[in-house]
């Protein structure tokens, strides 16, 4: 998607650790513009492929899968992360390693609203080593729910993390795919 690769350029800030900053239009200071057309371009990806709910992870895909969810007239649920996992039997519960603050966490979902019947199209803001998307499809598969595909707005394709789900048969599109980033380049897949 050419405005999130320009976005990316002109406002994305490369930090240690392989770290995108991108605080001014994604992750802190939403641009809208730009949120409506990320949700529009992941509609017309995933059109006509029966799509009846979205899952994310809290709290930075939250927008991006409302965005997509108001284009493709499907409600979003999110994942929350939680100290405790299934106490009570009522939420399906994974670990996830988190890879911006470089812990474990619980995340769960109510059994309520993810079921044998959904097909779940899954949005997440980044796709570095896999582990939150992995939760999420551990989430999916407990529930029996179908995985329709991926939709992630920034792909770090130098993990090879996207890759290896793609090679597990996995449909998985970014917005905007890195290859290659550093302090004074940031190269996209072509
Ligand atoms: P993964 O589970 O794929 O290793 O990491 C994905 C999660 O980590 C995303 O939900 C995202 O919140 C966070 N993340 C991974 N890489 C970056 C990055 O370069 N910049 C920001 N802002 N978040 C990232």
């Amino acid at each position: 998607m050419k405005q999130m690769e320009e976005k990316i350029l002109r406002e994305g800030v490369v930090l240690p650790g392989d770290i995108l900053k991108v605080g001014s239009f994604l992750n802190q200071n939403i641009d809208t513009q730009l949120l409506a057309e990320m949700g529009q371009e992941i509609a017309h990806l995933y059109e006509g492929c029966g799509t009846t709910k979205i899952l994310t992870i809290e709290a930075s895909g939250i927008a991006i899968a409302a965005a997509a969810g108001i284009a493709m007239g499907v409600p979003v649920l999110f994942a929350k992360k939680h100290k405790s996992s299934n106490v009570d039997g009522s939420v399906y519960s994974t670990i996830v390693h988190s890879f911006t603050h470089n812990e474990d966490y619980n995340v769960v979902v109510s059994k309520d609203y993810l079921s044998a019947d959904d097909h779940v199209l899954l949005v997440d803001d980044f796709l570095a080593n896999g582990k939150a998307l992995r939760g999420l499809i551990d989430l999916c598969d407990q529930a029996g729910a179908t995985l329709v595909g991926v939709a992630i707005a920034i792909e770090k394709c130098f993990t090879g993390a996207g890759d290896q789900l793609r090679a597990e048969g996995v449909r998985l599109e970014s917005l905007a795919a890195i290859e290659s980033m550093s302090d004074d380049a940031i190269v996209f897949r072509s």
